[in-house]
């Protein structure tokens, strides 16, 4: 388990580096490749999936691990993807001999360090933000807890500028910037903040990608935003505890005919995360966060949130956040190194003695969280 991510922990082979191996070809890779080819020469990305090894990604050919650890010249090893994932690739890496740090270590850890010391450069992955907390579904173990919403929130365009002006004015580039709900498309201010993210940050960011559970069809203005904006769309595809399929085959095909790019993930598998009703009692705290480290940050009310979680669980109502839980991007000055490394820090997830309050009590998707449950399971009329 990772312990600790700060600014520091890689020396100076991976500062002057100007080119990097990725292992991990997945969806998180696909979201970076672009941007990171940018500023760095990447001869070969490793992944051991039989249908992956021999494709090619952008003029990028995938070999599998022992191809790669034959090659003579020994690049630095950046691993792209889930916690979960990092953790198995870092066993499969130190049992042949290479070291955490010193050959390998997390995209997270490296783009941080990198753009940090060579450029003064805030460089984040992945940032979510919650546009509304309204939802055409009702899932039971909804991550966001939004059937606990009693009053429900709508963020405005004005207040979707503030955060997203707030956020760039401290961060210099994102790989990913996520809108989601609830269900965003319920909210009919979605295609002005794609055009305001796109016109006054496009070019700081890998992708705007927007994640919607395909049970409302977009209209011709969202279909345009999307296609002018370079949209992808990451649908959540609940039919296998909902009746919904035509609707979610009439939104696929729309994207298709209107070549924008999506993925329908059919496969989610989703934790409880017990929390409100029946809440974890974690003694370790900053281990199981750890363990758990989501891969995206959020972002909403100015502030960053390590784990956007901690924002809904506030806003439902259900839990009270403590002031070092997030990172009040407001109070930074730009011009101040030392705040803004505290806040590359945080986004790392904080020192060692850190640990976000509502990990206590939430159970999140580490590997010390073994209670499935099928996604998108329906709460029963006037449950919640
Ligand atoms: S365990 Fe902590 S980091 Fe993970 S989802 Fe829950 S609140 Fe977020």
């Amino acid at each position: 388990m990772i312990k600790e991510l700060q600014l520091g922990m890689l020396n100076n082979r991976w500062i002057e580096t100007k080119s990097i191996v990725i292992y991990g070809f997945g969806v998180v890779a696909r979201k970076c490749i672009g941007m990171l080819s940018q500023d760095f020469h990447i001869p070969y990305i490793i992944d051991n999936a039989p249908e992956k090894i021999g494709t090619v990604y952008n003029g990028i050919p995938v070999i599998s691990q022992a191809e790669a650890l034959m090659k003579e010249e020994r690049l630095p090893i950046v691993i792209i993807g889930t916690i979960g994932v990092y953790k198995s690739i870092s066993e499969m890496l130190s049992k042949a001999g290479l070291k955490e740090y010193e050959d390998y270590c997390l995209l997270d850890l490296f783009v941080a360090e990198w753009y940090w010391h060579n450029r003064k450069q805030v460089h984040l992955v992945e940032v979510h933000t919650t546009i509304t907390t309204r939802c055409t579904l009702k899932c039971k173990n909804c991550n966001m807890f939004m059937p606990y919403y009693k009053k429900h929130i709508d963020i405005t365009l004005e207040n979707f500028k503030e955060d997203m002006d707030n956020l760039f004015r401290v961060a210099d580039r994102i790989f990913s910037v996520g809108i989601l709900g609830g269900e965003p498309i319920i909210n009919k201010q979605l295609p002005e903040m794609i055009l305001y993210l796109q016109e006054n940050y496009g070019d700081r960011i890998g992708e705007i990608s927007v994640i919607t559970n395909g049970t409302i069809l977009p209209d011709d203005r969202l279909i345009d935003v999307f296609k002018k904006c370079n949209v992808r769309v990451h649908i959540s595809d609940y039919t296998s505890t909902v009746p919904y399929e035509k609707r979610l085959r009439e939104f696929e095909s729309i994207m298709a005919d209107n070549d924008i790019e999506y993925r329908t993930n059919s496969s989610l598998v989703w934790c409880d995360f017990g929390f409100p009703d029946n809440s974890f009692n974690f003694n370790n705290v900053r281990n199981h966060m750890m363990e758990c480290f989501p891969i995206f940050r959020g972002i909403n009310d100015s502030k960053l949130y390590f784990c956007h979680v901690a924002w809904s669980a506030e806003k439902c109502g259900m839990y009270t956040l403590q002031e070092e839980d997030c990172f009040d991007i407001k109070k930074i000055d730009k011009f101040n190194e030392e705040q803004v490394k505290e806040f590359i820090n945080y986004s790392l997830g904080g020192n060692e003695k850190w640990s976000l309050s509502l990990c206590k009590l939430c159970g999140g998707c580490g590997v010390d969280n073994k209670k499935y449950v099928k996604a998108g399971l329906q709460a029963d009329a006037g449950e919640r």
